[in-house]
């Protein structure tokens, strides 16, 4: 179990489906109001994973 992956039940930021389990993905930063914590559901956080997998393959592709 890693530290800071917790599910917890909330909003999710992304589809914005309400008590749902979510997870917190990281910090979420706004010019105006600082940064605020970013939560998505299962769905979302397991979209979230295939755009961060296909972002990290493109980096390492350039190099
Ligand atoms: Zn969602």
């Amino acid at each position: 179990m890693t530290a800071g992956r917790e599910w917890t039940i909330g909003l999710c930021w992304r589809c914005e489906a309400e008590d749902v389990p979510v997870l917190w993905l990281g910090p979420a930063h706004s010019d105006d109001h600082g940064h605020a914590p970013f939560h998505a559901c299962e769905p979302c956080t397991r979209r979230i994973e295939e755009l961060i997998a296909d972002h990290v393959a493109r980096r390492y592709a350039a190099t």
